[in-house]
């Protein structure tokens, strides 16, 4: 149990509080394209029952390493849950498990599609900035110069010219 458990039965009228830092990874995406947890994961949280109510209120922090959907680079993203509260029915239970909380609810701040430049650790260009058409892809090619907007009616034009007769028969 990388955080404690907490046995609520245990806890003083006012709560207890909970903090530190762990190592340990508590979030175990292993997929190929998953988010990667860089230790340490940081908490500081207080845990009291109030009628009835398990109220978790303070701050957790962790970084991860995720991947740019656009480079496919790895990028780091903070996640700060700050300010941090729960208030959930206690519903009879003896134990708090905030482990399986803290993750889900880290998990849920993470964005679905990061980009480089939108890192809120370290931004950087995206590399594939550089990827998309040079400028010289945009220089109108020859002929296309020579069109003056004013004859957008070209067409209709050339269907007035003796030589762009369509069916001119030989
Ligand atoms: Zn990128």
């Amino acid at each position: 149990m990388p955080l404690p458990l907490i046995h609520l039965n245990d806890l003083p009228p006012g709560g207890r509080n909970y903090s530190g830092e762990l190592r340990t990874d508590i979030f175990e995406l292993s997929g190929k394209f998953d988010p990667k947890f860089t230790p340490p994961f940081k908490f500081d949280l207080a845990v009291r029952v109030d009628d009835g109510d398990i109220i978790v209120q303070g701050w957790a922090e962790t970084v991860f390493e995720m991947q740019c959907s656009r480079c496919t680079q790895q990028l780091p993203w903070r996640v700060r849950l700050d300010p941090y509260f729960t208030c959930e029915e206690r519903d009879g239970a003896a134990t708090l498990d905030l482990t399986a909380q803290l993750r889900e609810d880290t998990l849920l701040a993470l964005p679905g599609y990061p980009r480089c430049e939108e890192s809120n650790v370290a931004p950087r260009p995206c590399s594939r900035d550089g990827g998309f058409a040079p400028e010289s892809e945009y220089v109108p090619l020859d002929g296309e110069e020579t069109v003056d907007p004013g004859q957008r009616d070209a067409w209709g034009a050339l269907d007035n010219l003796p030589s762009a007769d369509p069916k001119p028969k030989s």
